[in-house]
């Protein structure tokens, strides 16, 4: 559950990111080709404008050099021969850059640094220009000597006003083609120099056209700009920008005016090589984004991770039963309602079941609490087994466990809850015998919407009420658990007013010897004779008295009434013989309980030694210290001290070892354990020789019949305390009975 929400959350998470990393990475791709477009026309335009500027320096540094050649001639005799005057432009030559040097002569004769001559090397109107503009300089023309492609300088000569000719010099195109070469514009890009006509007068490199124009007219041209635009940019020497498609491929031209000629510094930049960059700039980008969205991935999916062991790990704590591995209360709790309405879908009625392991601590006592453990896991494994779908279970104490039914019919119900019970309750050791141990249950069944914690209430009441009607294993709820209720209540309600109008009575039950069914000693049980209701047993409000502390008032009225008897017993010079009173665990609490005793029993002046404390077994249990102390206490006052219900569930024979008890009384149920079982006769036989060893009394509980009487008397018990002898007694009728002895 937490698993598959946890991980749809997560994919909607990286989806989202994925989105917005996809939608940002368009909005930053469109703006960065916007942005290096604008940025590359800006520098396309500076381009043309450097390479021009460039130009005009290379030209102007070529003319001055050539200048100064004109003026070394101008002296009368430096033309006069010519074969003086190449010798002059040779030498003159290797001092310069230039290719070759020359004069042309008024007369057409064009005389070189090499020696040779040429008629019309720069044609009279490349002279006349010469002669206009001071300087000429031609379009790329043909070497007259090894035909390679130069462009031609020429300086005009003037002596006296009179024109004598030109000085000229070749400069291989190569030499400025070097110029032009820039490594902004990449491989990708050229740079020219065209003339106003279009014409590419030089190129950056092998120019794959003639003229720009002719590559205009086939081109389409970005909006604001036009073929018709170049042209007359370039003949009127303005400069512009111009973005055009040529043969599918897109470019941005820019052309700057030179000083010369007319001429312009044409730059052109495909396009591509922007988005080029662009695109290479996205990917990094992209791969950036998409490492950080991994590294984010790998952080969320690691806290999803742990926020899911975190939650598993809670959920485990607050709703998976530790020793079983099962639901807990909280998760059954959980699931209740729903399952109960799913159940109910179908038409029949739900039923909430408590079922209880019978004697859970004599398990835990007898073979350590690592069989117990185990004894509860098989339990619960078995419970579980037997559920059918939407039925519910869990373990809600150490050995309680619930169970949400479907109940069709009751009978039914009853007849599989016990089935349920008897498998679960049949456990085995591995090559070993099985355990004697049994369930219990209360069944509720949901007849009224009623909260939770009262159906738990109504269940619990079906078990205490199983467990109290011998040889049932299971028990519906019904009005008559509510009436008992009631009568709790009742009950509690008149308890104080019926100890103060001395409605609880004294009876005495002789606890025997067996040969002889002589008294040897006495237990004092309390009876209430209700004015309305009768003789009300102490089963009935002893356990109701426990639960709201009146037990030790009542203990101690039960007292008063024990040594007040002996008292008038010693002044009317009786038989004395010691009486057991019964006290609840609850006076373990207080710390002057001994004292108390002691305190009251010298003020009845009674002797200390008739009197024997009872405690229940189930005192003993978690509480071995105080018990300890307890009974040192008792013994140092002189009283004695017996261990009430041996057997009933809760003692172990380890705790006898470390307690002193006097007396050891077993308990009724324990020795109706053992009726036509000779297994239990054997641990019964035992336990008894084992608490004879430890130099206790052993006083048999609840023997009803001669045979029971026969066996106890066999294995070694001390005393009976039983119907067979003598039921509890009125003090008058008990009086009598042990007036009518013989002394032994
Ligand atoms: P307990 O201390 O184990 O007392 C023995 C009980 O066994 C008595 O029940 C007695 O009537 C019954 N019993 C004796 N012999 C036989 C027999 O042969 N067969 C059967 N079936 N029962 C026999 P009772 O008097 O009903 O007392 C029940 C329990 O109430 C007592 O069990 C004791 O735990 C408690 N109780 C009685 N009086 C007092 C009291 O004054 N103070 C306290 N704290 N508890 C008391
Ligand atoms: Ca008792
Ligand atoms: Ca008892």
């Amino acid at each position: 559950m937490y698993k598959t929400t946890g991980f749809k959350r997560a994919f909607v998470v990286v989806l989202l990111a994925a989105l917005i990393v996809a939608a940002g990475s368009v909005l930053y791709w469109r703006q960065v080709t916007r942005r290096l477009s604008a940025d590359a026309r800006a520098s396309i335009a500076e381009l043309s404008r450097e390479s021009a500027a460039h130009f005009n320096r290379l030209i102007s540094a070529q003319l001055q050099v050539l200048t100064a050649l004109a003026v070394s001639l101008e002296t009368p005799d430096a033309l006069a021969s010519q074969n003086k005057l190449i010798s002059y432009l040779n030498r003159q030559n290797k001092r310069n850059s230039f290719d070759l040097t020359g004069f042309q002569y008024k007369n057409g004769l064009a005389v070189f640094s090499n020696g040779a001559s040429v008629r019309d090397f720069l044609s009279s109107q490349d002279v006349a220009f010469a002669y206009e503009h001071s300087h000429f300089i031609s379009a790329l023309r043909k070497d007259p000597f090894d035909g390679k492609p130069v462009l031609v300088l020429a300086i005009p000569l003037r002596a006296e006003g009179k024109k004598l000719g030109v000085v000229f010099a070749t400069q291989p195109a190569q030499f400025y083609a070097e110029a032009l070469k820039t490594n902004l514009l990449g491989k990708n890009g050229f740079e020219f120099i065209v003339s106003s006509k279009g014409e590419i007068v030089l190129s950056s490199s092998e120019a794959p056209y003639a003229n720009v124009f002719d590559v205009a007219s086939k081109s389409r041209f970005d909006a604001g700009t036009s073929a018709l635009r170049l042209r007359r940019d370039l003949e009127e020497g303005r400069d512009g920008l111009t973005g055009y498609e040529f043969e599918g491929c897109h470019r941005f031209a820019s052309y700057y005016p030179l000083a010369y000629n007319g001429w312009h510094a044409l730059s052109v930049l495909p396009t591509a090589s922007v988005a080029d960059k662009a695109q290479t700039l996205m990917w990094m980008s992209l791969a950036l984004c998409l490492s950080i969205i991994g590294v984010l991935g790998l952080l969320l999916a690691f806290i999803l991770r742990m926020q899911y062991k975190n939650s598993r790990a809670l959920y485990r704590l607050g709703f998976v039963d530790p020793l079983t591995g099962k639901d807990n209360l909280n998760a059954f709790r959980f699931h209740f309602a729903e399952a109960a309405a799913a159940l109910k879908e179908h038409g029949a009625e739900c039923a909430l079941a408590v079922v209880n392991v019978n004697r859970f601590k004599a398990v835990n006592d007898i073979y350590g609490f690592e069989l117990g453990d185990q004894v509860l896991k098989q339990v619960a494994s078995s419970l579980q087994e037997g559920l059918a779908e939407k039925e519910l279970f869990c373990r809600c104490g150490a050995d309680v466990f619930l169970l949400l039914l479907q109940c069709p019919r009751r009978e039914a119900l009853g007849k599989r809850v016990e089935a349920l019970a008897e498998r679960a309750g049949r456990f085995c050791r591995a090559g070993k015998e099985c355990l004697p141990m049994s369930l219990t249950c209360g069944i509720y069944v949901l007849d009224e919407d009623v909260p939770f914690y009262i159906m738990m209430d109504r269940a619990n009441l079906a078990l205490a009420s199983a467990k109290r009607s011998a040889g049932r294993s299971c028990a519906f709820y019904d009005e008559s658990h509510l009436r008992q209720i009631v009568t709790e209540k009742r009950i509690e309600s008149s308890m104080e007013q019926a100890l103060e109008n001395g409605d609880f009575k004294l009876y005495l039950q002789p606890k025997c010897r067996f040969k002889t069914g002589l008294i040897q000693s006495a237990e004092a049980l309390v009876r209430w004779k209700h004015p309305s209701q009768g003789l009300i047993p102490p089963d009935w409000f002893i356990p109701v008295f426990e639960k709201n502390g009146f037990v030790l008032k009542l203990d101690m009225f039960m007292l008063k009434e024990t040594l007040a008897l002996l008292k008038r017993w010693k002044e009317e010079s009786r038989r004395l013989i010691p009486v057991g009173v019964n006290f609840s665990r609850l006076h373990l609490a207080d710390a002057d309980f001994v004292q108390t005793l002691s305190e009251e029993a010298d003020r009845f002046g009674v002797d200390h030694s008739l009197l024997e404390v009872e405690l229940t077994e189930s005192v003993v249990f978690g509480n071995e210290e105080r018990m300890k102390q307890v009974i040192d206490q008792l013994h140092g006052r002189g009283f004695s001290v017996a261990m009430d219900d041996f057997g009933s569930g809760y003692s172990s024979l380890n705790v006898l070892k470390n307690l002193c008890f006097d007396c050891v009384k077993l308990d009724k149920e324990f020795l109706a354990r053992g009726e036509g079982n000779p297994r239990m006769r054997q641990i019964i036989s035992g336990a008894v020789k084992m608490i004879k060893s430890l130099g206790s009394r052993v006083v048999a509980e609840g023997v009803e019949t001669r045979e029971q009487a026969e066996f106890l008397h066999s294995i070694g018990c001390d005393l009976a305390q039983g119907y067979l002898f003598s039921r509890p007694l009125p003090v008058e009728d008990f009086e009598r009975r042990l007036g009518d002895e013989t002394p032994e």
